[in-house]
């Protein structure tokens, strides 16, 4: 067989636009393949064609030509063209894999899953190894909440290309929606006719207390960011105040310059390594004691994973859902259309907070406090919405699986844990503190068996941490018990300078 013309084809080379909020990558799959027009490989794809014959040929040629015509344009943004380029040459073509694959892909992007759906499963039985078609199902499967659907086609993609570009964020995604499917699996929770409070919160209930409103927000200034734009500061801003309007004035926020008083933490990073996945567009840290919300702190990405570029729309969905989060709207609602959907959509669409949103906010924030109490956070579940490889994810495991060990009185263990959490993530101030906490106790547990060179060691270890952290009575409590210690081995001007210390600090308070 002799084909002329278009012996290389470069099948599609649009920009992946990956996008998503904290828990779920989003692979926005385009091809990126070359194929050689090999005669075997022909034969088995255009098998509506008879490529023994020139016109047979033709029209495969021409299929390729207008399908990579599409891709040019699909780069360029004009996707309404491209979709055309893409019809045409499945028009000419109909078991072109490519084509069906990227022609989903411009359905996607404006939104009509159910189409693009069936042109990426159309691909996967005209080319089953064809691994970003599988990619690309995945993808739309996540996006429509097929969380099932979506890891096996992604599984699918690992079998054929284990090492392809995408495989480690794919696994990174599995092991998050494995989770996902395992969290929401065994949970009886029931929404309201018009909210999703139940999903939202099928992990435990908490919120902010009504004393606390207006919530006092701190936003950092990102100008030393990478890639920080200063319209992030307004599309935050506007976010907040989306939330304030949707729940009736139940949650209300004040902006404040003052870090340590804020209730509400929220800052930038461009690096994706700080994420809970390795992937996400920010993330929400939620900090409840039984009262209620301690502080929340919002982490935002000023890159796009992908490395494209983080739009508005972009980021006001991810401010929204993070806000959300950081609200107390722990879980995610199963329905696409709403801002706690686990996913964002592929295409860069508009968002708002819709009706269930609202009505959401208002049926946590209404609801009576007894019923909130009743309902206590499953802190080992909540922790499963991370990527479980995640540096964070395992900090918060870490840190976790410490204070269980705290209330056991097994400090060895504690301390074990969260030095090992400490060296994960040195600047975490939760697990600072935890740990001066954890090696204070072990302090006095040595200065109780009389070991007084062990309790020293362990209160040299644990005053300066503690001293960094934000809770003085703790930190006065362990000076008092050092100064004691101090007297009671003759160490007489260490123990007085101690108690200046000490004073100092009461008088401060
Ligand atoms: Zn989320």
């Amino acid at each position: 067989m002799h084909l002329q013309t278009e012996s290389r084809v470069i099948l599609g080379k649009m920009k992946r636009r990956q996008t998503e909020l904290r828990e779920w990558r989003r692979l926005w799959t385009i091809l990126g393949v070359l194929l050689c027009l090999q005669p075997m490989r022909l034969a088995a794809q255009a098998e509506s064609l008879d490529l023994s014959t020139s016109a047979g040929r033709d029209k495969f040629n021409q299929a390729v030509k207008l399908h990579n015509e599409g891709v040019l344009l699909f780069e360029k943004q004009d996707y309404a063209v491209a979709q055309q380029k893409f019809k045409d040459a499945l028009a000419l073509n109909p078991d072109f894999a490519e084509a069906h694959c990227n022609y989903g892909n411009t359905l996607m992007n404006s939104g009509q899953y159910e189409e693009a759906l069936s042109e990426f499963k159309r691909a996967t039985e005209l080319k089953p190894s064809l691994s970003v078609a599988w990619e690309d199902l995945g993808t739309c499967f996540q996006t429509v909440g097929k969380t099932p659907d979506a890891v096996e086609a992604y599984k699918k993609y690992l079998s054929i290309d284990p090492a392809g570009q995408h495989a480690s964020k794919i696994r990174s995604t599995v092991a998050l929606l494995e989770n996902e499917i395992k969290r929401t699996s065994n949970s009886l929770v029931s929404n309201g006719p018009n909210d999703y409070l139940g999903d939202a919160t099928q992990n435990g209930m908490t919120r902010w207390s009504p004393d606390l409103m207006p919530l006092k927000v701190y936003i950092k200034n990102g100008a030393a960011v990478p890639n920080f734009r200063p319209e992030f500061v307004d599309i935050l801003k506007q976010a907040f105040a989306d939330w304030s309007q949707g729940s009736s004035g139940k949650v209300t926020f004040v902006f404040t310059d003052d870090e340590n008083s804020a209730n509400i933490v929220c800052s930038w990073t461009n690096n994706p390594k700080e994420m809970m996945s390795s992937a996400e567009g920010g993330h929400a840290m939620v900090i409840p004691d039984a009262q209620g919300i301690l502080k929340s702190i919002v982490i935002l990405l000023t890159v796009n994973p992908s490395g494209a570029v983080v739009t508005e729309k972009f980021a006001r969905r991810v401010d929204l859902h993070e806000i959300g989060h950081a609200l107390g709207l722990l879980g995610h609602s199963k329905n696409p259309d709403d801002i706690m959907f686990s996913s964002l959509p592929p295409g860069d669409l508009d968002c708002a907070l819709n009706e269930r949103d609202k009505n959401t906010i208002i049926a946590l924030y209404s609801c009576d406090p007894s019923k909130v109490a009743s309902r206590p956070l499953d802190v080992s579940r909540l922790m499963m919405s991370g990527d479980p490889t995640s540096t964070v994810m395992r900090t918060v495991k870490l840190n976790a699986e410490a204070s269980e060990a705290m209330k056991n009185k097994s400090f060895a263990i504690a301390v074990a844990k969260l030095e090992e959490a400490h060296k994960l993530d040195p600047s975490n101030q939760i697990i600072n503190s935890n740990l001066g906490s954890a090696y204070a106790n072990c302090a006095v547990i040595a200065f109780m068996l009389r070991n007084f060179p062990q309790a020293d060691k362990y209160f040299s270890q644990a005053l300066p941490l503690l001293e960094k952290g934000t809770n003085k009575a703790n930190y006065l409590a362990v000076l008092k018990n050092y100064c004691s210690m101090l007297r009671l081995t003759q160490r007489a001007s260490e123990a007085d300078k101690i108690s200046k210390r000490i004073k100092a600090l009461e008088s401060k308070n």
